[in-house]
């Protein structure tokens, strides 16, 4: 056996480690803001039926460029922003990751910078990495907000050819605004991406950057099925932007790159979004109530427009992680030194973990 060392690795891989929150086989999984309402047996079935049916015909290579499905998510988003979409603006790959990919693959590469402003998510700057992109953090705000006015001095200083920002933005929860993200478009030399992933949670009144899309042709707007729709094993995540944008991704994607059968799951979840989207309401609620929660028992809380919840601070956050795992109740060490995530359950399993953190700090 050999060891990595001694192979002919990238440098620009060396030291790096690979992507590994915690997969632990315990009653209370907390920590990757997964959807904890798994599908009915109705959908369930409708699955098995579309999959048998995907089945038959896997001999055969799937539709290249999925448009059912895209037509489908376009329906969707339409409906959802009060934005009319069509499919030659909505593009779709085995998760957002994979959007974000292609995204850098397109826009990004050797030569080119993409800009994010930290805490955020962790994978944009993985992926900006393995692209071959220098990846440079402008910060959020100590209340981890972005002041439109510092959103724009990174901007002019760095010129990036790609700007990420996330909103609501994992793993604090805040949304931006229209003005944070305007101010940005404005000035931003190359494309603007707004990763959505937890769009569907955003409170009342928080507006979605879809709403941008007009006349605003570098602006890309990320989304997923992992979340909200509680798919986060049949990997779909998708975006909407110029059509112009997705004649630069087909440039970079792998033929095929959907399967016949992600295609066949992703349409049928779709077409039960009444049922998957009714818990997102619970979710939100539940999400209020943990943020009083916490307030009430004297913790330090951002507030959240996500599925999620980061609170502090912890002298020894990872101490505190390791006895809530012992009580069973498995939550996330990310963001700023002294904070946690705890992504929102069940009733019950918010239950548990109220219990474990009284009993864990
Ligand atoms: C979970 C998450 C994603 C989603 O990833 P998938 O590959 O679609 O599962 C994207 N962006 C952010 C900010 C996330 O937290």
């Amino acid at each position: 056996m050999s060891s990595l060392e001694d192979l002919p690795l990238r440098d620009d891989l060396r030291g790096e480690k690979p992507y590994g929150a915690p997969q632990l086989d315990v009653p209370v999984q907390l920590n990757t803001n997964e959807n904890p309402y798994g599908p009915s047996p109705e959908l369930v079935r409708a699955l098995g039926d579309a999959v048998a049916a995907a089945a038959g015909e896997l001999n055969r290579y799937p539709d290249r460029d999925a448009m059912a499905l895209r037509a489908g998510l376009a329906a969707y988003l339409s409906a959802e922003s009060g934005v009319d979409l069509d499919a030659s603006r909505v593009w779709a790959a085995n998760g957002s990751n994979e959007i974000i990919l292609q995204i850098l693959q397109a826009f990004g590469g050797p030569g080119r910078t993409a800009l994010g402003f930290e805490p955020s998510y962790s994978m944009h700057p993985t992926i900006t990495k393995v692209s071959n992109t220098r990846w440079v953090n402008a910060f959020r705000d100590s209340d981890f907000g972005l002041e439109a006015e510092r959103a724009v001095t990174a901007i002019a200083e760095y010129r990036p050819d790609v700007v990420f920002l996330t909103s609501p933005n994992n793993p604090t929860g805040t949304a931006l605004d229209h003005d944070a993200i305007k101010a940005v478009l404005d000035v931003a030399p190359g494309m603007v991406v707004v990763d959505e992933a937890y769009g569907e949670f955003r409170r009342e009144g928080t507006p979605s950057a879809l709403e941008l899309l007009a006349g605003n042709p570098r602006l890309i707007v990320t989304r997923t099925m992992s979340k909200a729709f509680a798919l986060a094993g049949a990997r779909l995540g998708y975006l909407a932007a110029d059509p112009a944008v997705l004649e630069a991704l087909l440039l970079v994607r792998m033929p095929y790159h959907l399967s016949t059968v992600t295609q066949a799951v992703a349409r049928t979840a779709l077409s039960f979004s009444g049922e998957l989207l009714g818990y997102v309401g619970r979710l939100r609620e539940e999400r209020d109530s943990t943020v009083a929660w916490l307030r009430a028992e004297g913790f330090k809380v951002a507030d959240s427009d996500a599925n999620f919840v980061l609170f502090g601070e912890f002298p020894d956050r990872d101490a505190v992680w390791r006895r809530m795992l012992e009580a069973g109740v498995l939550i996330r060490v990310v963001g700023p030194p002294a904070w946690l995530r705890v992504t929102v359950g069940t009733p019950e399993e918010m239950a548990a973990f109220r219990d474990a953190l009284k009993e864990s700090v």
